[in-house]
Protein backbone atom coordinates (compact mmCIF):
# COMPACT_ATOMS: atom_id res chain seq x y z
CA UNK A 1 0.00 0.00 0.00
CA UNK A 2 1.48 3.33 -1.00
CA UNK A 3 -1.09 5.58 0.33
CA UNK A 4 -2.68 5.18 3.63
CA UNK A 5 -5.12 6.91 5.57
CA UNK A 6 -5.04 7.36 9.21
CA UNK A 7 -7.89 9.08 10.99
CA UNK A 8 -8.76 12.29 8.84
CA UNK A 9 -5.62 12.66 6.53
CA UNK A 10 -3.68 10.57 3.75
CA UNK A 11 -0.17 9.47 4.28
CA UNK A 12 2.26 8.26 1.72
CA UNK A 13 4.58 5.63 1.64
CA UNK A 14 8.10 7.45 2.72
CA UNK A 15 10.95 4.60 4.25
CA UNK A 16 10.23 0.83 3.46
CA UNK A 17 10.25 -1.56 6.25
CA UNK A 18 13.49 -3.26 5.13
CA UNK A 19 15.67 0.42 5.05
CA UNK A 20 14.33 0.50 8.28
CA UNK A 21 15.67 -2.64 9.94
CA UNK A 22 18.43 -2.15 8.51
CA UNK A 23 19.38 0.98 9.90
CA UNK A 24 18.25 -0.05 13.17
CA UNK A 25 20.58 -3.34 12.98
CA UNK A 26 23.22 -0.78 12.24
CA UNK A 27 22.45 1.04 15.22
CA UNK A 28 22.13 -2.00 17.55
CA UNK A 29 25.77 -3.12 16.46
CA UNK A 30 27.65 0.10 17.36
CA UNK A 31 25.71 0.27 20.44
CA UNK A 32 27.18 -3.48 20.82
CA UNK A 33 30.65 -2.41 19.87
CA UNK A 34 30.76 0.81 22.25
CA UNK A 35 29.02 -0.90 25.52
CA UNK A 36 30.71 -4.09 25.33
CA UNK A 37 32.70 -3.35 28.89
CA UNK A 38 28.91 -1.79 30.48
CA UNK A 39 25.52 -2.79 31.33
CA UNK A 40 23.64 0.32 29.93
CA UNK A 41 19.92 1.04 31.17
CA UNK A 42 17.92 1.93 28.19
CA UNK A 43 14.76 4.06 29.03
CA UNK A 44 12.17 3.89 27.04
CA UNK A 45 10.29 6.69 26.14
CA UNK A 46 6.59 5.12 25.75
CA UNK A 47 4.41 4.80 23.75
CA UNK A 48 6.11 5.13 20.53
CA UNK A 49 9.67 4.08 20.92
CA UNK A 50 8.73 0.67 22.65
CA UNK A 51 8.36 -0.65 18.62
CA UNK A 52 11.91 0.46 18.06
CA UNK A 53 13.04 -0.68 21.42
CA UNK A 54 12.35 -4.43 20.80
CA UNK A 55 13.73 -4.08 17.00
CA UNK A 56 16.89 -2.92 18.72
CA UNK A 57 16.87 -5.13 21.59
CA UNK A 58 16.74 -8.17 19.48
CA UNK A 59 20.39 -6.90 17.89
CA UNK A 60 21.85 -6.49 21.25
CA UNK A 61 24.59 -9.05 22.12
CA UNK A 62 25.48 -6.96 25.59
CA UNK A 63 23.67 -7.20 28.60
CA UNK A 64 21.62 -4.13 29.67
CA UNK A 65 18.87 -3.45 31.81
CA UNK A 66 15.84 -1.41 30.75
CA UNK A 67 12.75 1.22 32.25
CA UNK A 68 9.83 2.73 30.55
CA UNK A 69 9.15 6.56 31.19
CA UNK A 70 6.32 8.43 29.66
CA UNK A 71 5.60 12.03 28.50
CA UNK A 72 3.55 13.68 26.13
CA UNK A 73 3.51 17.00 23.97
CA UNK A 74 1.77 16.18 20.77
CA UNK A 75 -1.55 16.26 20.07
CA UNK A 76 -2.79 15.76 16.07
CA UNK A 77 0.26 17.03 14.05
CA UNK A 78 1.93 19.68 16.02
CA UNK A 79 3.64 20.03 19.60
CA UNK A 80 1.78 21.74 22.02
CA UNK A 81 5.16 22.62 23.65
CA UNK A 82 3.63 21.46 26.83
CA UNK A 83 5.19 18.57 28.36
CA UNK A 84 3.40 15.94 30.81
CA UNK A 85 5.50 13.62 32.86
CA UNK A 86 2.71 10.31 32.85
CA UNK A 87 5.60 7.83 34.12
CA UNK A 88 8.78 8.84 35.84
CA UNK A 89 11.83 7.37 35.97
CA UNK A 90 11.61 4.95 39.23
CA UNK A 91 14.94 3.08 38.27
CA UNK A 92 17.99 4.04 40.45
CA UNK A 93 20.36 5.31 37.99
CA UNK A 94 23.24 6.43 40.39
CA UNK A 95 26.49 5.36 38.08
CA UNK A 96 24.50 3.78 35.41
CA UNK A 97 25.32 4.54 31.55
CA UNK A 98 21.98 5.79 30.58
CA UNK A 99 20.87 5.12 26.55
CA UNK A 100 17.34 6.85 26.11
CA UNK A 101 15.58 5.63 23.53
CA UNK A 102 13.26 7.33 21.20
CA UNK A 103 11.31 6.79 18.28
CA UNK A 104 11.44 10.43 17.05
CA UNK A 105 13.41 13.52 18.04
CA UNK A 106 11.70 16.17 16.55
CA UNK A 107 12.66 20.14 18.28
CA UNK A 108 14.55 18.27 21.04
CA UNK A 109 12.11 19.20 23.77
CA UNK A 110 10.91 15.84 25.43
CA UNK A 111 14.91 14.89 25.14
CA UNK A 112 16.10 18.16 27.40
CA UNK A 113 12.69 17.77 29.31
CA UNK A 114 14.33 13.81 30.48
CA UNK A 115 17.68 14.98 30.47
CA UNK A 116 16.85 17.31 33.13
CA UNK A 117 15.27 14.62 34.79
CA UNK A 118 18.32 12.64 34.93
CA UNK A 119 20.44 15.75 36.15
CA UNK A 120 20.41 15.39 39.99
CA UNK A 121 20.39 11.36 39.67
CA UNK A 122 24.13 11.02 39.36
CA UNK A 123 24.13 8.78 36.29
CA UNK A 124 27.89 8.01 35.26
CA UNK A 125 26.91 9.00 31.11
CA UNK A 126 23.15 9.84 29.11
CA UNK A 127 23.19 9.08 25.69
CA UNK A 128 20.65 9.62 23.07
CA UNK A 129 19.66 6.92 20.50
CA UNK A 130 16.55 7.50 18.33
CA UNK A 131 15.23 5.74 15.35
CA UNK A 132 14.19 9.04 13.09
CA UNK A 133 15.33 12.85 13.82
CA UNK A 134 14.32 15.28 11.90
CA UNK A 135 18.06 17.75 11.93
CA UNK A 136 15.92 21.04 10.65
CA UNK A 137 13.65 20.85 13.64
CA UNK A 138 15.98 20.34 16.37
CA UNK A 139 16.33 23.33 18.60
CA UNK A 140 18.64 22.14 20.78
CA UNK A 141 22.51 21.57 21.59
CA UNK A 142 22.42 18.23 22.98
CA UNK A 143 24.08 15.77 21.21
CA UNK A 144 22.54 12.71 19.32
CA UNK A 145 24.78 9.87 19.48
CA UNK A 146 22.78 6.84 17.80
CA UNK A 147 20.21 7.82 14.77
CA UNK A 148 18.97 4.98 13.05
CA UNK A 149 17.17 7.49 9.96
CA UNK A 150 17.52 11.29 9.42
CA UNK A 151 14.52 12.59 7.88
CA UNK A 152 12.88 15.68 6.40
CA UNK A 153 10.50 18.10 8.81
CA UNK A 154 7.51 16.23 7.71
CA UNK A 155 5.00 14.47 9.98
CA UNK A 156 5.62 10.09 9.80
CA UNK A 157 3.44 7.49 10.99
CA UNK A 158 4.69 3.71 11.27
CA UNK A 159 6.69 1.70 13.26
CA UNK A 160 5.04 3.21 16.61
CA UNK A 161 4.19 6.35 15.78
CA UNK A 162 1.08 7.42 15.84
CA UNK A 163 -1.50 10.05 14.24
CA UNK A 164 -4.02 10.53 17.53
CA UNK A 165 -3.30 7.01 18.61
CA UNK A 166 -3.46 5.65 15.07
CA UNK A 167 -0.58 4.15 12.66
CA UNK A 168 1.55 2.78 15.04
CA UNK A 169 1.34 -0.49 12.97
CA UNK A 170 2.72 0.06 10.07
CA UNK A 171 6.01 -1.53 8.99
CA UNK A 172 6.76 1.08 6.47
CA UNK A 173 7.23 4.55 7.74
CA UNK A 174 4.67 6.67 5.47
CA UNK A 175 4.51 10.91 5.37
CA UNK A 176 1.20 12.94 5.52
CA UNK A 177 0.41 14.05 2.40
CA UNK A 178 -0.97 17.82 2.42
CA UNK A 179 -0.40 18.77 5.82
P1 LIG B 1 10.19 16.75 20.39
O1 LIG B 1 9.99 16.86 21.88
O2 LIG B 1 11.57 16.33 19.99
O3 LIG B 1 9.73 17.98 19.67
O4 LIG B 1 9.18 15.66 19.87
C1 LIG B 1 9.22 14.40 20.31
C2 LIG B 1 7.86 13.75 20.26
O5 LIG B 1 6.97 14.41 19.34
C3 LIG B 1 7.98 12.34 19.75
O6 LIG B 1 8.20 11.43 20.81
C4 LIG B 1 6.66 12.13 19.05
O7 LIG B 1 5.70 11.70 19.99
C5 LIG B 1 6.24 13.50 18.57
N1 LIG B 1 6.55 13.73 17.12
C6 LIG B 1 7.41 14.62 16.58
N2 LIG B 1 7.43 14.55 15.24
C7 LIG B 1 6.56 13.57 14.91
C8 LIG B 1 6.15 12.98 13.65
O8 LIG B 1 6.59 13.34 12.54
N3 LIG B 1 5.25 11.98 13.73
C9 LIG B 1 4.72 11.54 14.90
N4 LIG B 1 3.85 10.56 14.84
N5 LIG B 1 5.09 12.06 16.10
C10 LIG B 1 6.00 13.06 16.11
Amino acid sequence: MDIITVGDKQFEKFIDSQTIDMAIETTALQINEEYRDDVPLFLVTLNGAMFFAVDLFRHLTIDFTMSCIKLSSYEGTGSTGILQEQLGIKENVKNRRIIILEDIVDTGLTYEYIVKMLENMQPRDVRMATMTFKPDSYKKNYPIHYVALTIPSRFIVGRGLDYNGLGRNYNDIYQVINE
